[in-house]
């Protein structure tokens, strides 16, 4: 593999695995690193998501999304309702539309600029960060077009940054289980870097806690450092603990049932510790594990807390329980109540909004 190291390797596995009071430590060292990389600042954004169609028949052992035309959850946003959302979207004040979809065998290339055009004329000031890889190959498959004609074509319609998904865990040795009809590993990388090309951003995702062991996480966490040691392209890492709830794999008995909090801690501090350099920007997700646990990531390396999104559908229809929305005045709580700056940010990580802690002590003494 391109990527992969042995020596790096048998490190990853060791910090991964790490646990008890040896986990606590990796954790000190990790938000001590945190802090010389990007200082005690913790960053948000406000932003909506608009998810069009969850029209898919790629069959993803772990989604509970996507549905079958016809069937009781599918749907598929017509022009008035894509116009409503957006526009609601802008009226909510968000600095970032992020949206995906299934892969609807009703959408084509068409469908898509139009769905940019659609952000753009309703949501003029917003960033469009949109689109995973697999969608991105899904089009060029359906056109007979190379990956980079689709990609420029979206950008020329505003497309601004690509969404990160669909990379689970980057090993054929899961994903040949996980998700058998998805794009490759080696397709992943190659739409990731020639976007990064282009100089289409993207984010970097981890999904982990169902049929994953560490030696597979950690090859992962390699390829991810290692494309961004290539082309400096990734603007955060976000690791994705599997919410299973309602998920076929799960109901099967082949995938556990998410992760545990130690082994989140884990993710989140050897994530620091081995990509910081690379990538200084790691996110906890409050939709996935709640803003109690999010929240003290924040003692484990992590500089992010995510969006406040407004609408959730992938993980609530998976079963994820911990809401749809958050608000700008909790993330600046729960922020300040860790005794750091709280900074509301764009999608590229530039400062907005800076809520100094000294404000919060005082709230709290009244
Ligand atoms: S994860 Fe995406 S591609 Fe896979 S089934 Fe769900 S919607 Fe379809």
């Amino acid at each position: 593999m391109e990527y992969y190291r042995d020596d790096h390797q048998n490190l990853l596995i060791r910090l991964l695995k790490s646990r008890g009071s040896d986990l606590l430590m990796q954790m000190y060292d990790a938000d001590k690193i945190r802090r010389n990389q990007v200082g005690d600042n913790v960053t948000f954004i406000r932003n909506q998501n608009i998810n069009f169609s969850n029209i898919c028949y790629t069959g993803c052992k772990f989604c509970s999304f996507a549905a079958h035309e016809g069937s009781s959850h599918a749907y598929r946003l017509n022009q008035l309702e894509l116009e409503e959302q957006t526009a609601e979207a802008n009226n909510n004040n968000v600095t970032e539309i992020c949206s995906t979809a299934g892969l609807d065998p009703k959408s084509n290339l068409e469908t898509y600029i139009n769905v940019l055009q659609t952000f753009k004329k309703f949501a003029p000031s917003v960033h469009v960060h949109a689109f995973s890889p697999y969608e991105i190959y899904y089009l060029a498959e359906k056109e007979d077009q190379d990956f980079e004609y689709i990609l420029k074509t979206l950008k020329n319609n505003g497309l601004m940054t690509l969404c990160g998904t669909a990379a689970e865990i980057l090993d054929p040795e899961v994903r040949d289980i996980l998700c058998p009809g998805k794009l490759t590993s080696d397709l992943w990388i190659e739409i990731i870097k020639i976007a990064h090309g282009l100089g289409i951003n993207s984010t970097a995702t981890m999904m982990y806690g169902h049929i994953d062991q560490v030696h597979n996480l950690a090859k992962h966490l390699q390829i991810i450092r290692g494309i961004q040691e290539e082309t400096k392209g990734f603007t955060e890492f976000i690791p994705l603990p599997f919410i299973h709830n309602n998920t076929y794999i799960y109901k099967t008995g082949l995938a556990r049932a998410g992760s545990t909090g130690m082994e989140d801690m884990a993710v989140y501090s050897t994530s620091r510790l081995y990509l910081g350099e690379f990538i200084p920007n790691l996110q906890s997700s409050w939709v996935k594990t709640g803003m109690k646990f999010a929240s003290l990531a924040l003692s484990a390396g992590v500089n992010d807390l995510g969006g406040t999104l407004f609408e959730e559908k992938i993980t609530r229809f998976a079963g994820g329980n911990h809401g749809t929305y958050m608000a700008e005045s909790e993330f600046i709580r729960f922020i300040h109540d860790a005794n750091r700056t709280a900074i509301r940010r764009d999608t590229l990580y530039n400062p907005i909004e800076v809520f100094p802690v000294d404000d919060y002590k005082v709230w709290i003494d009244l």
